[in-house]
C-alpha cells in the first residue's frame, strides 16, 4: 500500500488576523476538520482519490461559511452564479461548470459533466440544461441567503466595484474551495469550487472552474486547487505551471508549488495561494496572503488545519 493523503481550503481571503474571534476561527476549523475526515475516510477506505476530492467539496459548499455552493456571493444582479470543475490525473478527465444557479454541489454536476459527457466544459443555460436531464433539483434562492453576504453586497451593489473575498476585509465569510488528494493506489484528483466575486456582473468567470488555471490534476506530475484573484490566476495558468515546472524543470511538488505563488503570481501581482499533492502524498500549500484556510492529512500520520501563517 502506498502513501495516501488529502489537502483541503476554503479560500485565501481570510479575515484579517485582528477581526477574528475565537469562536469564529472554531466554526470554520470545525468546518474543515469534517470535510477533510469525508475525504479521509474515502482514502482509507481504499476508495479513489476523485471520490475523496468530490466528497470534501461537497462538505464544503454544504457550509454557509466558505464562498462555494450554500455560502455563495452575490453577483450585481443580486443572484448567485457558481463555478466548479474536478480532474483525474489518472485519465486526464476532466469536467467543469461554470455561472450555474440553484444547484446545491456544483462540484457534482462538474463531476456529471466529466463522467456523462462527451466535453469537459458547460457553461450557463446549456449548464444548467444539462443538470436538468440529470435530474437534479434546484434549491430555491433562499438556500443560498446569507445575511453577511448580503450586506458584503449591499455594500457595493450601486457601484462599479467588484470584490474578491481577499484579505483585508471586515466581513469574514470568504472562500473559494477546494481539495486534492493522491490515494492507495497513487492516482491523483483535484476539485474546486466558488461563488466568485461580489458584485461580478458580465458573466465574469475566474480560474476556478479553468482547467490548467484554477485547477489541473496529472499523474505524471502533481494535483492543484487554488485560490485567488482568479483573473491573475487565469493569465499565470497557474495550476498548470505548478505542474510544468515539475514535469520540464524537475522540480519537487513543494518547490514548484513556492516558485508560482510566492515568485510567478506576486511578480504579476496577483494574491491567493494554492494546495497540491503528489503521486507520493505530499502536499504543498503556499500562499501570499495573510491566510489561507487550509487542512490536510497523510496516511503517514501527519493532521495540520490551520489558518494563518
Ligand atoms: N479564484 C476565485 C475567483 O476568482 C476566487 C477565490 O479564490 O476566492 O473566482
Amino acid at each position: 500500500m502506498k502513501n495516501f493523503s488529502i489537502a483541503i481550503h476554503g479560500g485565501a481571503g481570510t479575515l484579517v488576523k485582528g477581526l477574528m474571534t475565537q469562536e469564529l476561527e472554531l466554526q470554520y476549523k470545525e468546518a474543515l476538520q469534517v470535510a477533510l475526515n469525508k475525504g479521509y475516510t474515502v482514502l482509507n477506505d481504499g476508495g479513489n482519490a476523485i471520490d475523496a476530492v468530490e466528497i470534501a467539496v461537497k462538505s464544503l459548499e454544504d457550509s454557509p461559511l466558505f464562498n462555494a455552493g450554500k455560502g455563495s456571493v452575490f453577483t450585481a444582479e443580486g443572484t448567485h452564479e457558481m463555478d466548479a470543475s474536478i480532474m483525474e490525473g489518472k485519465t486526464l478527465n476532466a469536467g467543469a461548470v461554470s455561472l450555474v444557479t440553484g444547484i446545491k454541489n456544483p462540484v457534482s454536476l462538474a463531476r456529471d459533466v466529466m463522467d456523462k459527457s462527451y466535453h469537459v466544459f458547460l457553461a450557463g443555460e446549456g449548464a444548467m440544461a444539462f443538470a436538468k436531464q440529470h435530474n437534479y433539483d434546484l434549491e430555491e434562492a433562499s438556500y443560498f441567503y446569507d445575511e453577511v453576504r448580503y450586506q458584503q453586497w449591499q455594500g457595493i451593489k450601486d457601484s462599479e466595484n467588484f470584490q474578491l473575498d481577499h484579505s483585508v476585509k471586515k466581513d469574514g465569510k470568504f472562500g473559494t474551495v477546494g481539495a486534492v488528494a493522491c490515494d492507495q493506489d497513487g492516482n491523483i484528483a483535484a476539485a474546486t469550487s466558488t461563488g466568485g466575486m461580489t458584485n461580478k456582473k458580465w458573466g465574469r468567470v475566474g480560474d476556478s472552474p479553468m482547467i490548467g488555471a484554477g485547477n489541473y490534476a496529472n499523474n505524471k506530475t502533481c494535483a492543484v486547487s487554488c485560490t485567488g484573484s482568479g483573473e491573475f490566476f487565469i493569465r499565470g495558468v497557474v495550476a498548470y505551471d505548478v505542474s510544468c515546472l515539475m514535469e520540464h524543470k524537475g522540480l519537487s511538488l513543494q518547490e514548484a508549488s513556492e516558485e508560482v505563488i510566492n515568485k510567478r503570481v506576486l511578480d504579476i501581482k496577483g494574491d491567493g495561494g494554492l494546495i497540491a499533492v503528489d503521486t507520493e502524498g505530499n502536499i504543498a500549500m503556499p500562499f501570499n496572503t495573510e491566510g489561507m484556510y487550509r487542512a490536510c492529512k497523510t496516511s503517514k500520520g501527519d493532521e495540520l488545519i490551520a489558518i494563518y501563517k
